[in-house]
C-alpha cells in the first residue's frame, strides 16, 4: 500500500495531500533539458528536485511511470516566438550539424546527471522522434477552431481559452499594456506558435514537412504531444523550474485541455525554484553567467556536494550560490560518506533484519514525516547527521537506517565520490569576496583580491556574475 503524503500544487498554490489517479500508481513528467549547450548546476537544481520527488514517491510505495523530454527542436532564443532556434543558432556557432549538437549536449547532461546520483527516468523521449504527434494534436487544435495562421506560423488563440490564466494567476489585462508595440500579426500578446514556418532565406537543418508547408514545431507542443502520449490524457504530476509557469506550462495547459477536451490535463503541478547568483539574478545560459558539474569538479568540489547543498535547502525557497556554502556542504558530504564507511566496517556481517529499536522507529517516523510533507529535504538530513551521532543506535541499525534514508536522498554514502582539492579552499572564499566586492562596485576591493589570487598562481575564469579558478600551468 503507498502511503500518504503532501504536495505543493501550484494549480491551487497549497499543499494538499497526494492522489492519483490511480491508486499507488503516478505518471510523472519532468520537463527536460534544451540541449544546445551545458546544463548548468541550475538546471540540475531542478532536476535534483525532480529525482527527489521520484525516489519519495518509490520510498513511499508508488509504481511510477517517469516520462522526460529532451528539447533537441524548436525552443528559440525568445520567448516570444520570434529569434533563432537555440539547436540551429548553436550549430552555426560550434561549425557542427544541430543534430550533432543534440547528441552532445545530451550526453553530457545525463554525464552530469549521473555524477549527482540523478536516476534515469522511465522514458526518455527526444522532441525530434515525435514530430507527427505534435502534428497531430495541432490538427486538432485546427479543427475545434482554436488555431490562426500567421506569415510565419500557426498559433494558438489564447482568447479562446478563458482558463488561460489559471496556473500562471496572470493578469491578462496588464499584459495586454505592451501590445501595441510587439504584437506583429499575433491576436493576442499571449498567443504561442504551435508550428513555425522555415524562412525561405534560410537553410534550415531540422525541418519537416507538414500540412501548412515545411517547418518546425512551436517549444510548447512537443511536451503536450509526449505526455500525452507515454501518460495519457490525464495524468499527476508536471515538473519544471518556476520559470516555466507563466508561459511554458501555461501554454502547455491551454493546447492540451483544447485538444483533448479533458480537464484537468495534470491534477498536480510541482516548480522547483532557481538557483541565484544575486537576489533575483538567476543563474541562465542565456545570461552566460553558468557553472557546471565539471566546473565544480575542476575547481575540486565534490558533485554530490552540490547536491548536498541542494538539499540543505526546501525546493521551493531560491538558493543563493556561493563557494562558502558550496565548500561547507561539500565538507557535510565527505563526513557523511565517511560516517558510513565506519558504520559498515562497525556493523561487520551483523544482522540488520527484524524490528528497530524505539530510538531507531522514531529517527525513521521523523524522516518519513519530513519527506512526506511536501520533500522537506533539509529535515530530512538533519534527522540522517542525528543517526550518525547517535551513540545509542548500534552500528548494524545505523547502516539499515543510512541506507534507507539514502535511497530517497540519493546521496550514494557508502561509493564517495573522490575529487582531488585542486584548488585551496581560502582562494575560493576569496573569489566569493572578489564577485561580491564587483556587485557592491567596489571596484578597488574586488583588484585587490583578484591580485591576491593571481599571486598564489591561479587564473581566474569569468562569466559575468559567476567565476571559477584555474592552476595556472
Ligand atoms: P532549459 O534547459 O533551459 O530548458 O532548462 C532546464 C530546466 O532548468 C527547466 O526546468 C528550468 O526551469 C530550469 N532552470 C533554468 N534555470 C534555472 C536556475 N537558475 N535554477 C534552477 N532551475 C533552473
Ligand atoms: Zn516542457
Amino acid at each position: 500500500m503507498a502511503e500518504k503524503i503532501q504536495l505543493f500544487n501550484t494549480l491551487t498554490r497549497q499543499v494538499e495531500e497526494f492522489v492519483p489517479y490511480v491508486p499507488g500508481q503516478v505518471g510523472l513528467y519532468t520537463c527536460g533539458p534544451t540541449v544546445y549547450s551545458y546544463a548548468h548546476i541550475g538546471n540540475m537544481r531542478s532536476y535534483i528536485f525532480a529525482d527527489t520527488l521520484r525516489r519519495s514517491l518509490k520510498y513511499f510505495g508508488y509504481k511510477l511511470n517517469h516520462v522526460m523530454n529532451i528539447t533537441d527542436v524548436g525552443h528559440l532564443t525568445n520567448d516570444s516566438d520570434d529569434g533563432d532556434d537555440k539547436l540551429e543558432a548553436s550549430a552555426k556557432k560550434e561549425g557542427i550539424d544541430a543534430w550533432k549538437v543534440a547528441d552532445k549536449y545530451t550526453e553530457a547532461f545525463f554525464r552530469h546527471a549521473q555524477k549527482l546520483n540523478i536516476q534515469r527516468p522511465d522514458v526518455v523521449c527526444k522532441a525530434t522522434d515525435y514530430i507527427q504527434e505534435q502534428i497531430a494534436m495541432v490538427l486538432a487544435l485546427e479543427k475545434k477552431g482554436y488555431t490562426y495562421k500567421t506569415s510565419d506560423g500557426v498559433y494558438f488563440d489564447t482568447q479562446k481559452f478563458p482558463d488561460y490564466p489559471k496556473l500562471g494567476r496572470l493578469d491578462i489585462d496588464g499584459l495586454k499594456g505592451g501590445e501595441r508595440v510587439d504584437l506583429g500579426e499575433k491576436r493576442s500578446k499571449t498567443d504561442f506558435a504551435l508550428w513555425k514556418f522555415s524562412d525561405p532565406k534560410e537553410q534550415r537543418q531540422m525541418e519537416w514537412p507538414s500540412p501548412w508547408g515545411t517547418g518546425f514545431p512551436g517549444w510548447h507542443i512537443e511536451c503536450s504531444a509526449m505526455s500525452v502520449k507515454f501518460l495519457g490524457e490525464q495524468f499527476d504530476i508536471h515538473t519544471g523550474g518556476v520559470d516555466h509557469i507563466p508561459i511554458h506550462h501555461t501554454n502547455e495547459v491551454a493546447q492540451t485541455e483544447c485538444a483533448t477536451g479533458k480537464k484537468p490535463f495534470v491534477k498536480y503541478w510541482m516548480h522547483g525554484e532557481f538557483l541565484v547568483i544575486e537576489e533575483g539574478e538567476k543563474m541562465s545560459k542565456s545570461l552566460g553567467n553558468v557553472l557546471t558539474v565539471d566546473t565544480l569538479e575542476e575547481n575540486g568540489l565534490a558533485p554530490l556536494g552540490y547536491r548536498v547543498l541542494v538539499l540543505q535547502s526546501h525546493y521551493r525557497k531560491q538558493l543563493k550560490f556561493s563557494y562558502d556554502t558550496l565548500v561547507g556542504a561539500v565538507k557535510a558530504y565527505e563526513r557523511l560518506t565517511q560516517a558510513a564507511t565506519r558504520i559498515k566496517k562497525e556493523a561487520g556481517n551483523a544482522s540488520v533484519v527484524g524490528p528497530l529499536s524505539a530510538k531507531g522507529q522514531t529517527a525513521k517516523a521523523a524522516f518519513d514525516a519530513s519527506m512526506a510533507n511536501d520533500l522537506n529535504t533539509p529535515q530530512a538530513l538533519a534527522t540522517l547527521f542525528g543517526v550518525l551521532e547517535d551513540t545509542e543506535i548500534g552500528a548494524p541499525e545505523k547502516l539499515r537506517l543510512l541506507n534507507t534514508m539514502d535511497s530517497v536522498l540519493g546521496l550514494d554514502l557508502f561509493n564517495a565520490q573522490l575529487v582531488a582539492e585542486t584548488v585551496p579552499v581560502e582562494l575560493l572564499k576569496m573569489l566569493d569576496d572578489r564577485n561580491a566586492a564587483r556587485a557592491a562596485k567596489d571596484w578597488a576591493e574586488a583588484d585587490r583580491l583578484r591580485k591576491a589570487i593571481l599571486d598564489r598562481g591561479y587564473d581566474i575564469l569569468d562569466a559575468t556574475g559567476t567565476s571559477s579558478l584555474k592552476r595556472r600551468l
